[in-house]
């Protein structure tokens, strides 16, 4: 058993970053600037915000964080999102989600500008990676692919089983990985609440890639030997023994499932790095453009 170490990865393409910042600044280009905005303060979106604050810093970024109380009108932050918009210093914009309920998230995903969509979540930009065409992949699915290629995990021809639907994981993670690119060219069977017999499926998965946010959920009997399990999920709970009083759970029960694998993402350390790298090189590529 491998572990696709998201951590050490995510800190190698960071220190890749750092260097072609160098690069570009040396040869008279402009520092990559990412935006981002917060609405309300939820625990979890304030950590992955600030995370995202802190590697900006980390790899010579230059980064605006823009909050908004959580009762602020859809009307103002469709103004903010159209001023980032119109500002040229700035590359990239994202929107952390989830938006308090009084908030169209689709409304606001289509108000960011594609060509600063770094989050790759606008449907102009999800319609070009279904087509397979160069655009901003989704974070998360794109740093999976990204571990898959820097471990060499062979993909080609193999059964690829997706848990969870959502619009920014498990949809795009199933349509990159049976396009006809390495990583991909596999079969892929997405899988949902609705799906019947998903033990049996599970079973025959050779890649199995879990988000739907049960922690815990993929038992041992319900992998074969030899399978390749991302575990995407990230589920906070309560804990005595860590300095923050949380910990994270991920939704592949690790201790007993690691034995059967040839590779296994940990959580913490595996696909969360991986979503903030790959935020980071996709900022860089809209300031290069
Ligand atoms: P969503 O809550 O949007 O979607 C969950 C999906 O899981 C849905 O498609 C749902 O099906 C499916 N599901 C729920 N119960 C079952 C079940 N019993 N069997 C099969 N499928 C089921 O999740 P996200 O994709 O946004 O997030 C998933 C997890 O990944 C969360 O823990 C989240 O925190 C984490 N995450 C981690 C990231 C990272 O960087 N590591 C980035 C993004 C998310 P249905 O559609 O039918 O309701």
């Amino acid at each position: 058993m491998k572990i696709l170490d998201g951590k050490k990865t995510s800190n190698d393409i960071k220190e890749e970053l750092a260097i072609e910042v160098v690069k570009l600044l040396s040869s008279g280009g402009k520092r990559p600037h990412l935006a981002a905005i917060l609405v309300g303060n939820d625990g979890a979106s304030e950590t992955y915000i600030s995370a995202k604050v802190k590697a900006c810093d980390k790899v010579g970024f230059a980064s605006t964080l823009v909050r908004f109380n959580d009762d602020v009108s859809q009307d103002i932050l469709l103004s903010e999102i159209d001023k980032i918009n119109k500002n040229t210093d700035i590359d990239g914009l994202i929107v952390q989600l989830p938006l308090p309920k009084h908030i169209d998230e689709m409304r606001v995903t289509e108000a960011i500008d594609p060509t600063k969509d770094v989050d790759g979540f606008h449907p102009a930009n999800i319609g070009k990676m279904a087509l397979n065409l160069p655009t901003y992949l989704p974070a998360t699915p794109a740093g999976i692919l990204e571990l898959l290629k820097r471990y060499k995990v062979e993909t080609a021809g193999k059964h690829c089983v997706v848990v969870g639907r959502s619009h920014i994981v498990g949809s795009p993670i199933s349509i990159l990985m049976s396009r006809n690119n390495n990583p991909g060219n596999c079969t892929v069977t997405l899988t949902h609440s609705r799906t019947q017999n998903l033990h049996e499926i599970t079973q025959t998965a050779d890649i199995l890639i879990v988000a739907l946010g049960k922690a815990n959920f993929i038992t041992a009997d319900m992998v074969k030997k030899g399978v390749c399990i991302i575990d995407v999920g990230i589920t906070r709970v309560k804990s005595d023994y860590t300095k923050s009083g949380w910990k994270l759970i991920g939704d592949v029960a690790f201790k007993q499932v690691k034995d059967k694998c040839s590779f296994i993402t940990p959580v913490p350390g595996g696909v969360g790095p991986m979503t903030i790298a790959m935020l980071l090189k996709n900022t860089l590529k809209s300031t290069k453009k």
